[in-house]
């Protein structure tokens, strides 16, 4: 997954700005972001979207939901949504699993 982007942050050829790593997962600022805090939080193996992660590696999405709590707290929220976009109808653009965690703003429902 040479050209993957986030394969590319995790591999430390691209920068980013980190708030909490792990051997097996990583937390950092969106690029672009929507809310007042806008972390993305991602596995540092390769899967494609939630499905292929739960599949392939179940432990990893209660670890990414755990550590994203984790963070919130630290980032002061009490409340916050996570949101996994799957596909590029549902608003997929980089396709190397991520957990949007989003805070900081009173939000609407339904999303966009
Ligand atoms: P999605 O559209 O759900 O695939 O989310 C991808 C997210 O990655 C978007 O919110 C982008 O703003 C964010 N993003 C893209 N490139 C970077 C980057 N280099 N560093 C941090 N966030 C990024």
């Amino acid at each position: 997954m040479s050209e993957c982007l986030f394969c590319r942050i995790v591999r430390g050829e691209l920068t980013a700005d980190i708030v909490h790593r792990t051997d097996s997962l990583m937390i950092f600022r969106d690029i672009a972001p929507q809310a007042p805090v806008h972390l993305v939080a991602i596995p540092t193996e390769h899967h494609v979207d939630a499905g292929a992660l739960a599949a392939e590696d179940p432990g990893a999405v209660g670890a990414l939901v755990t550590a994203a709590d984790q963070v919130a707290r630290l980032e002061g929220l009490t409340d916050y949504r996570l949101v996994f976009n799957s596909g590029a109808l549902a608003g997929q653009s980089v396709f190397h699993v991520h957990l949007h965690l989003l805070g900081g703003r009173a939000m609407g429902w339904p999303p966009g």
